[in-house]
């Protein structure tokens, strides 16, 4: 007896491998196109909708194929306007994105991955472990979710994405790269890479991949100015120390001729003083890159505390006078567990188990578990 061949989720493909899919069927490629530009199009969810494709064509893809996405999330939304979504996996397991709205933009914050191996020590995610990485389709869906949930709740759409959720995203390359190909096509989703931007904490043989077959910006976690402070926070600094990662940096940049977005979270005690900034500036010298400071978040190890708000401002001042573009980062969404280094999953597990799944549709969309359009 044959055992039924699985189906393939198209939400995983890149153009070129759906027209690869579509010709193995006997299709010729422009249909691999066209069925790119139906996947992604708001509302569609059957073959039955893609009218300008052959009935005979759709009953074959309904056969072979499908189109997987979220159907629902809890949603909690933040004092400060950011927006927290708990997408359940296939598998049960939790990821989690945050959406940013600004004035001249709106951002949402991507994971992709379940947990994180890299064990930084200031970061909750860090915590849970690796679990394992995100499929295309699963870093897909969480963009096309919040797109629709955007669209049915009257809220602006979306400009921007950042990797910098749940997981290292360099860690998970392959379905990184296939991500990026559909969010820029034009047919898919259609993101300039301007508006794009992967953060690393400094996986540099993976940094040097991204830079050749991408032109999305880079944003590197950075977080100390010398080995012995960033080691003992950051693992990856034994395996890819400071020297390696700037000099991948430069070479990036050289790439692209874009500036680097470097990270620096500050930690009282450890990683602030003057003396720090100071070789931070020295450390930074001939890169052309922005820095962005960012007080911690104790939710990630109570042990480290933030600085106060004069020391950020002198840190920043330090780095400013020797030519430096310094922003000072404030943390959004930090009462519904959404900050930089909150993120662990756990929302829906705490306020949904006992509640059976029940749907609230409030009309603002903040909900405690919310279908994501009507
Ligand atoms: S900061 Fe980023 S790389 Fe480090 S443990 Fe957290 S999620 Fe992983």
């Amino acid at each position: 007896m044959n055992t039924p061949q699985p189906k393939t989720d198209l939400k995983n493909l890149t153009q070129e491998q759906l027209v690869g899919f579509v010709e193995s069927l006997g299709q010729p490629a422009f249909r691999g196109r066209q069925l790119l530009a139906w996947i992604y199009k708001p509302g569609i969810t059957d073959f039955a909708q893609m009218t300008d494709l052959a009935k005979e064509f759709r009953a074959i893809l309904a056969e072979t194929a499908t189109m997987s996405r979220f159907d629902d999330a809890q949603v909690e939304c933040s004092r400060d306007g950011a927006v927290k979504f708990a997408f359940r996996l296939e598998d049960g397991q939790l990821i989690e994105s945050v959406l940013i709205p600004e004035e001249d933009r709106t951002t949402l914050c991507v994971s992709s991955q379940v947990g994180c191996a890299m064990g930084c020590d200031f970061c909750l995610t860090g915590t849970m472990g690796f679990i394992r990485n995100l499929t295309t389709a699963e870093i897909i869906n969480q963009v096309c979710a919040v797109r629709d949930w955007a669209l049915a709740h009257d809220r602006a759409p979306l400009t921007n994405l950042v990797f910098m959720g749940m997981g290292e995203p360099l860690a998970n390359l392959a379905h990184l790269l296939d991500a990026i190909a559909i969010l820029t096509e034009q047919r898919g989703l259609d993101f300039s890479n301007r508006r794009i931007t992967v953060s690393t904490c400094g996986l540099v043989p993976q940094m040097q991949q991204l830079g050749d077959l991408t032109d999305v910006n880079l944003a590197v976690s950075l977080h100390a100015a010398n080995d012995a402070v960033r080691g003992r926070l950051m693992p990856i600094n034994k395996r890819y120390p400071l020297a390696q990662l700037i000099e991948a940096c430069r070479t990036y940049r050289q790439k692209r001729r874009k500036r680097i977005m470097f990270e620096y979270t500050l930690l009282e005690g450890i990683n602030d003083s003057d003396a720090d900034a100071g070789q931070l500036a020295d450390l930074l010298r001939g890169v052309p890159c922005k820095i962005n400071l960012l007080a911690v978040n104790p939710a990630g190890n109570p042990a480290y505390k933030s600085p106060g708000q004069d020391r950020i401002l002198r840190f920043q001042r330090i780095l400013r006078d020797r030519g430096y573009t310094v922003f000072i980062r404030q943390s959004r969404g930090e009462d519904i567990a959404a900050a930089c280094g909150q993120l662990a999953g756990k929302g829906w597990e705490e306020t949904v188990a006992g509640k059976d799944g029940e749907v609230d549709g409030r009309a603002d969309g903040c909900s405690e578990v919310s279908p994501l359009s009507p």
